[in-house]
C-alpha cells in the first residue's frame, strides 16, 4: 500500500470518536494491513467496569468510586493475540473477559467508571507504554488529545447515531442477547454525551484530527480513504 521509495516510517495511529461508529473493525483492519499492534483501549475501560460489577465496585446500580479505586491495584490487564479474531484478547489477573465486556450492562456503567480520574491514570499509563516503540493503531476517546499527542496520523471518526445503534443492535443479537433496539439506541446516545461532557480527558476532536464520516461507506471505501491519508503522512514526514 505504499508507493513511497523509502521503507515506510512506523507512527502511531490515534483513532478517536463516538461509540459504536467501526471504529475497532477499522483499526484493526489497519493493523493487520500495516503488520501494527492494534489496540482497542474501550475493552480496558469496559474490562475494568466488569471487574467493579463482579466485586462490589458498582452495587444496586450504583458506582463506588472509592472502592474501584482502591480494586485498581487488583485488576492486572493483558492482551495476548487471537490469531481466529486477528486481534488480540483481553485478559484480567488472566482471565479471558473478551466474551463478557460487551454487554448492555457493562455499556451503562462504563462511562462513570471511566471518568473516574485513578482510572484514567492507571489506563493511560499502560496504553503509552504500549505505544511506546509506536507502530501502533490505538482507538478510543482520547488517544489523539491525552495519550498520544503526537500521533502522526489522528483520526476522529463520526456516524449518524441510528446508524450506529443498528449496527451495535446487530451485533448483539448475532451474540443473542436479549436487547431492544431503543435501549441501544439510548445507550449509544447517553454514552456520547456523557464521553464529552466528562471533566477529564473528554471525547473531543484534537485540532490536527481529520474527520472520517462513515454512515454510508462500506468497509473497503474506508481502506482506501486511509491508505490515501497513510501515504500522505509518509511523504510529509520523509520530505
Ligand atoms: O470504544 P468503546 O465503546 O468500547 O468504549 C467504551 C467506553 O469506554 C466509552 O463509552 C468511554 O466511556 C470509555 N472510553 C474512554 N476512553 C477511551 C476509550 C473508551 O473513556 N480511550
Amino acid at each position: 500500500m505504499n508507493n513511497t521509495s523509502t521503507t515506510p516510517k512506523k507512527i502511531v495511529i490515534a483513532i478517536d470518536g463516538f461509540s459504536s461508529c467501526g471504529k475497532s473493525t477499522f483499526a484493526k483492519s489497519i493493523a493487520a494491513k500495516l503488520g501494527y499492534i492494534f489496540i482497542d483501549t474501550g475493552a480496558m475501560y469496559r474490562a475494568v467496569t466488569l471487574y467493579a460489577l463482579e466485586n462490589e465496585g458498582i452495587r444496586n446500580g450504583i458506582v463506588d468510586e472509592e472502592v474501584i479505586v482502591r480494586q485498581l491495584d487488583e485488576i492486572t490487564i493483558t492482551f495476548r493475540f487471537n490469531p481466529r479474531r486477528g486481534a488480540s484478547d483481553i485478559y484480567v489477573n488472566g482471565d479471558l473477559v473478551e466474551g463478557k465486556i460487551r454487554t448492555i450492562e457493562v455499556s451503562n456503567f462504563v462511562s462513570p467508571v471511566s471518568s473516574i480520574r485513578e482510572v484514567r491514570e492507571k489506563l493511560v499509563a499502560m496504553q503509552q507504554e504500549m505505544g511506546a516503540r509506536r507502530g501502533v493503531v490505538m482507538d478510543g476517546r482520547d488517544i489523539g488529545t491525552v495519550v498520544f499527542p503526537d500521533a502522526e496520523l489522528k483520526i476522529y471518526m463520526t456516524a449518524d447515531a441510528r446508524v450506529r445503534a443498528e449496527r451495535r443492535y446487530a451485533e448483539l443479537q448475532a451474540k443473542g442477547e436479549s436487547v431492544s433496539f431503543d435501549e441501544v439506541l439510548e445507550n449509544v446516545v447517553s454514552r456520547d454525551k456523557a464521553d464529552m461532557s466528562r471533566a477529564i480527558s473528554p471525547l473531543r476532536q484534537a485540532e490536527d484530527a481529520i474527520v472520517l464520516d462513515n454512515s454510508h461507506m462500506s468497509v473497503e471505501e474506508q481502506m482506501e480513504w486511509f491508505e490515501r491519508e497513510f501515504e500522505r503522512v509518509q511523504r510529509s514526514l520523509q520530505a
